[in-house]
């Protein structure tokens, strides 16, 4: 059966598909796979735009692992079996009185497919989900079962929170979660030179800051999430504005004029200098996954880089000086997040506090030169890739943009000393097992 991704970038067609129901199942599998000399992807969600997740010839289907395995309500520790996805997760939480500290725009993705590529949300203070990581359960290529925390075998712990799924099959991942809170919400279009000279101090006074700017406008869609207690007051957004503001607005609205824009790319920029504009303030409170997550309706294809903080500037003005010279134009907006310096080997924010610039364009129009000049721009600053995401680097030049590339690969040796675990995208961006 043909496998094939979200963005429907990266296809695949597994000789077999395994469906594991237990860890002893999972170990069974991944020991005669590696026995019979084949190799195997684990299978999230299919939510990464690279083929990171296409297997050469066994796939891991982990849909029937799902959910709690266990809870510590002393320390807030939730063990959770890796096919479970974050939106079952934070539905399960909320049952405990307990959240996840960040997260990204959605929340279709497994647990383990998003740590295992460094998915993060914003605020310069917070880490990305790996970084909310306690203790993972992992089945290596021999068919062992292995536990690794901070203080249990360090360096897997530093290595597989964000292991590309290179060095064997998470099985159960331990949550270090928080009490139940609430984010207020504020999201208002602003001129983007006024963000821009704000960025330091709005990053630092709000918990998660963001922004998207619209190429082409002078308006940037500011979001500032902040953190409240519980027992503060809710007000969600009405179901009516729910639906007008991100359904009619921000998926059908920007799904029209994308199309518009694909057939007659003549009338991208015109549009898109005014696009900005027509999106409306709001203010409101809720649970914290439901201000974090919001629904991505309109296929895109993206490229994000992580650069250090003090880059931000340069790297976006170089972006905003190529966009115009583009043969084709863009439809989507640039999404600016941060996040704060962590210790995991190959999370693009290791060891520096830093900036995230996601480009994005809409399925069927041109983007390789887009991406390719904006890989360029980044790459003078020693941008690192999501590892979920576009790009073309290959193992030479991101062993230069990673302090541990070469502490990953002696872990990956250890765990998996014939590739077991590799594919056609690692033997890439790793370089061959
Ligand atoms: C609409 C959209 C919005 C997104 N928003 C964000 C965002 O806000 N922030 C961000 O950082 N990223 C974002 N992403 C990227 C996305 O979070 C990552 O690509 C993530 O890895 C996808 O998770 P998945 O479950 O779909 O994993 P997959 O893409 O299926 O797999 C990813 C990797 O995880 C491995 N893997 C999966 N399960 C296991 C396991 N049990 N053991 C070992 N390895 C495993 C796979 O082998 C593969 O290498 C977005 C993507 C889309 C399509």
């Amino acid at each position: 059966m043909t496998w094939s991704n979200w963005a429907g970038t990266a296809n695949a067609t597994p000789l077999r598909v395994h469906r594991p129901r237990s860890t002893a199942e999972i170990a069974e599998v991944v020991h005669g796979i590696t026995e019979a000399g084949h190799r195997v992807r684990a299978q999230g969600s299919g939510h990464s735009f690279t083929a990171i997740a296409a297997a050469d010839s066994d796939a891991l289907d982990l849909t029937g692992w799902t959910g709690i395995e266990r809870a510590d309500l002393e320390t807030n520790r939730v063990t959770v079996r890796s096919g479970t996805t974050l939106r079952d997760l934070n539905a399960a939480l909320d049952q405990l009185g307990l959240a996840m500290t960040n997260l990204g725009d959605i929340d279709a993705q497994t647990i383990s497919g998003a740590i295992s590529t460094g998915t993060h949300g914003t605020g310069a203070r917070f880490g990305g989900i790996a970084t909310q990581i306690a203790a993972l359960e992992l089945v290596l290529a021999d068919g062992s079962v292995v536990t690794c925390s901070a203080d249990e075998r360090p360096d897997l712990f530093h290595a597989a929170r964000v292991g590309l799924g290179a060095l064997g099959v998470i099985s159960t991942v331990t949550v270090q979660c928080e009490p139940s809170f609430v984010l207020s919400a504020q999201e208002r279009p602003e001129p983007l030179e006024q963000v821009l000279d704000g960025f330091d101090e709005f990053a630092a006074d709000n918990d998660h800051f963001e922004f998207y700017w619209f190429p082409y406008g002078s308006k940037a869609l500011v979001k500032r999430n902040n953190r409240l207690p519980l027992d503060a007051e809710r007000k969600p957004l009405s179901r009516l504005r729910q639906f007008v503001d991100y359904e009619l607005t921000e998926n059908v609205g920007l799904s029209a004029y994308c199309r518009l824009g694909r057939a007659m790319p003549k009338v991208v920029r015109p549009l898109g200098r005014v696009v900005a504009n027509l999106l409306s303030a709001r203010e409101y409170s809720d649970l914290s996954h439901r201000v974090f997550v919001t629904h991505r309706g309109v296929r895109f294809v993206e490229s994000e880089y992580a650069v250090p903080r003090e880059s931000l500037h340069d790297v976006l003005a170089e972006l905003r000086a190529f966009v115009p010279r583009l043969q084709n134009p863009v439809t989507f907006p640039v999404e600016v997040r941060v996040a704060a310096a962590d210790d995991i080997w190959l999370s693009t924010a290791n060891g520096r506090d830093s900036a995230y610039i996601a480009i994005h364009q809409f399925v069927g129009m041109p983007y390789r030169e887009y991406f390719d000049a904006f890989a360029a721009i980044a790459g003078q600053v020693g941008g690192r890739p999501h590892w979920g995401k576009m790009h073309d680097l290959d193992a030479s030049v991101l062993r230069t943009r990673y302090p541990h590339f070469d502490d990953f690969l002696r872990v990956r040796k250890e765990c998996d000393p014939a590739g077991t675990f590799a594919n056609t995208h690692l033997d890439r961006v790793l370089g061959p097992a």
